[in-house]
């Protein structure tokens, strides 16, 4: 590692100590002993910054109170795990993290009603309308992540006896979601390409009528599933679901935030996205957004009273417990967003990068997409069972041999021992980053001796 990074880091955390000799002081200002400590603290950085300007120094602070490593695998490496790439913060949520992380920070200047959603300073209740805008919906709310959107729309609308139609290549936390609010779920098959599509739905949909005698309190389908990242047919599924007038859920977990989305073109009543998934937000961080019609019931607001006392408790909502983000997680999420909206313009050119990363692999004999291709996502699974695995069966490392590979070059995220079927995401990294890969896997296979087509 450039020791510079490890520096720049000690000089981060001794601007916090000199920020931490004001959280102590008096309002009045510093006492000779803190001007001493904040002296000490600017010498010590003076020092930093010459390491830094130097490039020299030996490492200082190697861990965080508690044994918290340093995480660095965004600053010294490309970092390829698909769950991580779009929810990297840009250095607006750095900042906003730094300055708005105290617990319930952005209640400073809540006033009645005393929702998070209503609060203008700083501009959350602006955020809230933009993002419903984002997402081409009427009305949104942040979530604790794309899950708790889910968790919100079945504590709403599904009982006992429902039924809910989802993707059988859905997310866990679909299917949890359900179970929570005490329904039960079917499942649309997903075709031999392993895509969702709209004459399956309709087909399940049918069926599953006739044979439970009522239709489904929720259809679910995601965009992008986390599997194979296929585009699933989410416009044909919700026709199929508004046949039988139910309500139809986009899960757009691996697309809001990094592709444009119009739910309402779509056909969508919710659209739940994922702030650490896709929105450069710390977690646990996400959006649920909705129709005039439905955010009637899922943001409904409490009725409940005391029994002794009378307590009554005005405008919270009963599925997001009154508030949700309370501090640093939404302020970050929302110091992203401009970033954030403004990047879902460029997806073609994430998609571009993701085929031509596809394709130098697909040169390497043996391997092969699993995903659909061409693809249409900057996550694929890939296949190098023909390729690297060949290798990984006589290496003395075995399968670790790719990831030691891979590691000597500065590339990390990928699935330790996987010479097989692995998934890897280039979204948002540069072309210079993306060549590089290619490049470092194509050297790795010519290296072992695999042959490589236009080498
Ligand atoms: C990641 C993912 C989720 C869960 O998102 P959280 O924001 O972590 O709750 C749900 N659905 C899909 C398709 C996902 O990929």
């Amino acid at each position: 590692m450039d020791i510079r990074i490890q520096k720049i880091i000690e000089g981060l955390f001794c601007l916090e100590d000199m920020r931490e000799v004001y959280r102590g002081a008096l309002p009045t200002g510093l006492s000779p002993d803190e001007e001493a400590a904040l002296g000490a603290k600017l010498g010590e950085l003076e020092g930093l910054v010459g390491e830094i300007r130097a490039g020299t120094g030996r490492p200082r602070v190697t861990q965080l109170a508690g044994g918290i490593a340093l995480r660095t695998r965004e600053e010294t490496a490309i970092n390829i795990q698909p769950i991580q790439a779009g929810g990297r913060l840009t250095p607006e949520a750095r900042k906003a993290l730094a300055l708005w992380g105290d617990g319930y920070s952005v209640c400073d200047a809540c006033r009645a009603p005393f929702r998070l959603d209503r609060i203008t300073k700083p501009p959350l209740a602006a955020f809230h309308e933009d993002l419903a805008a984002f997402v081409g919906m009427d009305r949104a709310r942040v979530v604790p992540g794309a899950r708790r959107g889910f968790q919100a729309v079945t504590s709403a609308l599904v009982g006992r006896e429902d039924w809910v139609l989802l993707s059988s290549l859905g997310h866990y936390t679909e299917y949890l979601a359900v179970e929570q609010a005490g329904g039960s779920v079917h499942e649309i098959p997903a075709d031999d390409r392993r895509v969702v599509t709209a004459e399956a739905a309709a087909e399940r949909l049918d069926t599953l009528v006739r044979e439970l005698g009522k239709p489904p309190a929720l259809v679910m389908c995601d965009h992008f599933d986390y599997r194979d990242a296929n585009e699933h047919d989410v416009r044909g599924v919700a026709r199929a679901a508004h046949q039988y007038d139910a309500p139809f859920l986009y899960n757009g977990a691996y697309t809001v935030g990094v592709m444009p989305v119009d739910g309402k073109a779509l056909g969508a009543d919710f659209v739940v996205g994922s702030g650490h998934k896709s929105m450069a937000a710390p977690a646990p961080s996400g959006v649920l957004a909705t129709t005039d019609e439905y955010a009637e019931r899922v943001f409904r607001t409490t009725r409940i009273a005391g029994d002794l006392t009378g307590r009554t408790f005005g405008a919270k909502e009963v599925e997001l417990l009154g508030c949700t983000l309370m501090g640093g997680t939404v302020v970050a999420m929302m110091a992203s967003f401009p970033a954030v909206r403004e990047r879902t313009a460029h997806w073609d050119g994430e998609v571009a990068k993701s085929n031509y990363f596809v394709d130098r692999l697909l040169e390497i004999e043996g391997s092969a997409c699993i995903s659909e291709y061409p693809r249409k996502h900057a996550v694929s699974k890939v296949d190098t069972t023909g390729s690297f695995d060949t290798v990984a069966k006589t290496h003395k490392r075995r399968g670790f041999f790719l990831q030691d590979e891979l590691s000597k070059r500065g590339i990390v995220g990928v699935f330790a021992g996987a010479t097989r079927a692995w998934k890897l995401s280039t979204y948002g990294l540069s072309w210079r980053r993306v060549e590089y890969l290619a490049d470092a896997y194509q050297e790795i296979a010519e290296k072992y001796g695999l042959a490589v087509a236009g080498a």
